[in-house]
């Protein structure tokens, strides 16, 4: 009974384990889209996650050209769209196929003026992301990050951090859930002294999850752990919008 009790306690772990070490990314069709304004390293930084969501198991159908968007096989097969596209602009029927994948269940993730300012004119695309880039006084400088949701998965277990790089100010949906959080100084501009401003959100539109981090400037921003892992954990809850629809 006891060899019994042992052997079973035994499986149990291996099973914990297997559950642990497997990713959520595993299996899950990726559309990485980039492009746009070259300031913000499109190809690097979609060099630089590529192999990482490889590593976990994700299949990455990679995009120079907004005209994916139109092709309704490929948008209709994804889980997630991962897009860093600075300005530029986005035709009607581009617009029309990325946001009906996303109303359908499609999630979207991405970073700085890569989600968060593209499209300048596109009003229903900055309607469907929760906000928009308006500036970044001062331009690089040094600024916090505090999490504000020590509950949710994104952003458990992270602590106030520090960037020195542009601190985004921007026009936000209220109805966004915000994770994390910075304060301006107002040495740039004294009229936004004190103003908290969101940095990190998860929303839906209509059944898609979307994930924003307005972190990360470059390729370089990347490698402070906790930007870092802000954007691998978002990519994860924003490529099961399919799979765990409706939760959280
Ligand atoms: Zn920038």
């Amino acid at each position: 009974m006891r060899k019994l009790f042992i052997i079973l306690m035994a499986v149990v772990c291996v099973s914990v384990q297997a559950v642990a070490q497997e990713s959520p990314l595993k299996g899950k069709k990726i559309l990485f889209v980039y492009g746009g304004w070259d300031g913000h390293e499109p190809r690097q930084t979609h060099d630089l996650l590529k192999p990482w969501l490889e590593a976990q198991g994700a299949i990455v159908y990679s995009s120079e050209s907004l005209d994916v968007y139109t092709d309704k096989e490929m948008m209709g097969k994804v889980d997630l769209i991962i897009q860093t596209w600075t300005m530029g602009t986005i035709t009607g029927e581009q617009e029309r196929g990325l946001i009906e994948a996303v109303r359908n269940g499609v999630g979207l993730a991405g970073w700085h003026g890569g989600l968060g300012d593209a499209f300048r004119n596109s009003t229903e695309y900055q309607f469907m992301v929760g906000g928009q880039w308006v500036a970044h006084p001062g331009g690089k400088v040094d600024y916090d990050v505090r999490i504000v949701d020590k509950k949710d998965p994104v952003t458990r277990g992270i602590k106030t951090f520090h960037m020195q790089s542009e601190q985004y100010y921007m026009h936000v949906d209220p109805g966004v859930k915000v994770l994390a959080t910075t304060t301006f100084g107002g040495e740039h501009a004294p009229w936004i002294k004190d103003v908290v401003m969101p940095v990190v959100w998860k929303k839906y539109y209509g059944k898609g999850r979307i994930f924003y981090s307005s972190l990360c400037h470059d390729a370089n921003d990347f490698h402070v752990p906790e930007a870092m892992k802000i954007m691998t954990r978002g990519i994860e809850w924003a490529a099961e919008s399919k799979t765990a629809a409706g939760k959280d």
